[in-house]
């Protein structure tokens, strides 16, 4: 088995290329996902939030995701405090999916942040999607995202030289979306299949 981790700054072609490998035949998580999930209706991750922000990021029911990234966007220790909630989960959620996998799986990572949260080295591979700022940008206008909040994230992301220094491949999404596809295909058959098989 093999346990990828796959970054790129926002807009760089990362759910793209999950896609990809998806369809190649790997088994794909996303630590947006798992995030999502550790604080989802019913779980103790829930009660914890409610415990430590109240009724107000409470939004029928369920966690206001809006509201709660407004309030520990301007509050440096309610940011802390929600990621000493949501973190030891994310990782408890992914390491049961690393548990689950049968000796010939290929789980994809699919993580945005792996740079900023120094996980790099608990992965056997990691690669990364790099873009041309200017492409990155084009492609989230079209997807309606505002150019003040694409430039905001991006600002908060680690550089392009970070993310390439930790990765093992790096995949140039600078042309189509077929010249994407024939990256990813030639990683998987020259470099990850075999990997996984030892
Ligand atoms: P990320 O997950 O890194 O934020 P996405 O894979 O969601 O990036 O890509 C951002 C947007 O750009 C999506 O709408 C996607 O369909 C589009 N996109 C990605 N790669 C290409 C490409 N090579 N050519 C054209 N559009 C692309």
């Amino acid at each position: 088995m093999l346990v990828v981790a796959l970054t790129g700054g926002i807009g760089s072609g990362k759910s793209t290329v999950a896609q990809n490998f998806a369809e190649l035949g790997a088994l794909v998580i996303d630590a947006d996902q798992l995030a999502r999930m550790a604080i989802e209706r019913g779980t103790d991750g829930f009660a914890d939030v409610l415990l430590r922000f109240g009724d107000e990021v409470i939004l029928n029911g369920d966690i206001d995701r809006k509201k709660l990234a407004e309030i520990v966007f301007s509050d440096e220790k309610a940011r802390k405090d929600l990621e000493a909630i949501i973190h030891p989960r994310v990782q408890a959620l992914f390491a049961q999916a690393v548990a689950d996998l049968e000796l010939d799986d290929i789980l994809i990572y699919e993580i945005p942040l792996l740079v900023e949260t120094g996980a790099a080295e608990k992965f056997d591979y990691v690669v990364t999607v790099e873009s041309d700022i200017e492409l990155r940008k084009a492609r989230l206008l079209k997807k309606g995202l505002y150019i003040s909040q694409i430039e905001k994230r991006m600002a908060s992301q680690a550089s392009e030289e970070a993310r390439t220094a930790i990765a093992d491949a790096v995949i140039r999404n600078d042309g189509d979306e077929d010249s994407l596809l024939r990256q990813v295909e030639n990683l998987w058959e020259s470099v990850l299949l075999p990997q996984s098989l030892g």
